[in-house]
């Protein structure tokens, strides 16, 4: 059975301690590689690589630091197939989807952070006529970044691009469930010559391979993507130690219908946005608000899409829902279903396990589910799924629906379909989100900064934002 590696000052190695993990292909539900069970020693070897690389790394010129990033985003591309396959034996995402989004976004990152550190600025202000200050920003130093499962080689990308861009050196863990991506990765950044110890990749477990990289005092900042609960962890271990955190966590997204809106557009697109990736992106509608006037059109139409939505074999080009990413998480989802039908939910299509005939018939697959006839502040209407799940509740008016989407913990995105402008501006400005889509889904422009309110996360990434959390500055006030 394939062993997935660590990365480790340039080299692919096994874990210190000798032990596995298993893999599994959720589709499949069996094990088809093993990864490292790094622990502590792993982490304190990548530290120690990525601490001796740092000095050369963060002080290569622009240009040299650029180009070898690009020669990574060009490897990505060279290996479109065998990752975007790896991503969806990993995950149990369509094959389909992960050409459409994962990869092709993966390796978008790699280029816009490549070349975005090429037009970083700093700022010089000028006091009256007794002073200049001029504001430098240098490379952080080693830093920890987590991933999550849900878009493993995009999510991943997506953290360590800004920071090595910014000549920071990089101590990364993807998720222990789907590693495949990150370690062919690591063999993409071997071929396009990043010098050994730049970015280090250690698999294994959050509480042991996870907690001793947010422990390790040499790791001066941490990047992570995950859920709500470890990123209080993980804040509880870093804040006392003045790391610089950035936490990207989970979200329960208001995806609002207004009667003005073009009716078919935010039909299917509110299909896509509630059911992509089997429902578990955490940008993913999973509470559709409908104005009254429209509420039963909008019901049946819906329903009616989510019904002809193929659950198959995510090798198969038909296929629009995959497998859930394991036995445990499919096992969480079900019993969400349940809970919402204690709850008075009445459940109008789906609610159940899919057995998928032939090489899947042991996969972890479930029904696009509809929910509706729950109130705002059930458990099923608060707490995160993150499955193939939605609940439709209707509104009447502006004012009401604003405070429906705002009443749960979290603040990540929005949704508003209306045509009407100023509605449109008006609401968006009101909802507690860090993005409002308005007659749109998942659109990204990666120059704007992303990140959650309330408990969806602290910090912002992306863009410059990115690029700036990777540095600190100093400013430097000299009198005239
Ligand atoms: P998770 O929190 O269980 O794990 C995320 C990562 O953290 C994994 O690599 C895991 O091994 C690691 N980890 C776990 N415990 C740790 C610890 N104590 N110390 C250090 N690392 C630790 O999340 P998940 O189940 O992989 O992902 C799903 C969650 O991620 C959902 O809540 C989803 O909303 C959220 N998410 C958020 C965003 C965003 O941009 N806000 C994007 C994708 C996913």
């Amino acid at each position: 059975m394939e062993k997935i590696l660590n990365y480790i000052n340039g080299e692919l190695v096994p874990p210190a301690s000798g032990q596995w993990l298993d893999n599994y292909n959720p589709a499949i539900g069996k094990v088809y590689s093993q990864i490292p069970d790094s622990d502590s020693k792993d982490i304190e070897n990548a530290v120690l690589a990525a601490k001796n690389a740092f000095p050369a790394w963060s002080t290569m010129p622009l240009g040299e630091r650029s180009n070898i990033l690009l020669k990574i985003a060009e490897g990505v591309d060279r290996e479109f197939e065998s990752l975007a396959k790896a991503e969806s034996d990993d995950n149990g995402k369509p094959v389909k989807l992960a050409k459409a989004v994962d990869i092709p976004r993966a390796s978008a990152n790699m280029r816009f952070f490549a070349t975005a550190i090429l037009h970083f600025e700093s700022q010089a202000h000028q006091t009256d006529q007794q002073a200049i200050n001029y504001t430098t920003r240098s490379p952080l130093g080693v830093v920890g970044c987590i991933s999550p499962w849900n878009l493993p080689l995009y999510l991943f990308t997506w953290k360590i691009a800004p920071a090595l861009a910014a000549g920071c050196t990089v101590v990364a863990k993807p998720s222990e469930l789907t590693p495949m991506t990150a370690y062919l990765f690591s063999k993409i950044c071997k071929e396009a010559g990043l010098p050994a110890g730049v970015l280090n990749i250690v698999h294994g477990l959050g509480s042991k391979a996870g907690q001793a990289i947010i422990e390790h005092p040499e790791v001066v900042a941490i990047s992570f993507t995950g859920g709500t609960t470890t990123g209080k962890t993980i804040a509880a271990t870093a804040a006392p130690m003045f790391k610089k955190l950035s936490l990207e966590l989970g979200g329960k997204n208001p995806n609002i219908i207004f009667s003005d809106c073009d009716f078919d557009e935010a039909v299917s697109t509110s299909v896509i946005s509630s059911f992509s990736n089997q429902g578990e992106i955490c940008l993913c509608g999973s509470r559709i608000l409908v104005e009254r006037s429209i509420y039963d059109r909008f019901v049946e139409a819906f329903i009616t899409k989510v019904k002809k939505l193929v659950v198959g074999d995510p090798a198969d080009d038909n296929t629009r829902v995959g497998a859930l990413v394991s036995e445990g998480h499919m096992n969480k989802v079900l019993s969400y279903i349940e809970l919402a039908k204690e709850e008075g939910g009445k459940v109008m299509t789906g609610g159940e396990r899919v057995i998928v005939k032939g090489r899947c018939e042991d996969g972890y697959f479930v029904a696009p589910t509809v929910i509706l006839g729950l109130d705002q502040q059930c458990r099923t209407n608060q707490e995160e799924i993150f499955g193939p799940v939605v609940t439709i509740m209707p509104f009447d008016k502006e004012g009401e629906v604003i405070e429906f989407a705002n009443s749960t913990a979290y603040g990540l995105s929005a949704t508003i379909w209306t045509e009407n402008l100023k509605r449109a501006h008006r609401v968006a400005h009101q909802l507690k989100s860090g993005i409002v889509w308005v007659n749109c889904w998942l659109l990204r422009d990666l120059r704007t900064p992303f990140g959650g309110m309330k408990q969806s996360g602290v910090g912002r990434e992306g863009g410059w934002e990115a690029l700036r959390f990777f540095t600190e500055q100093k400013n430097i006030c000299i009198k005239l």
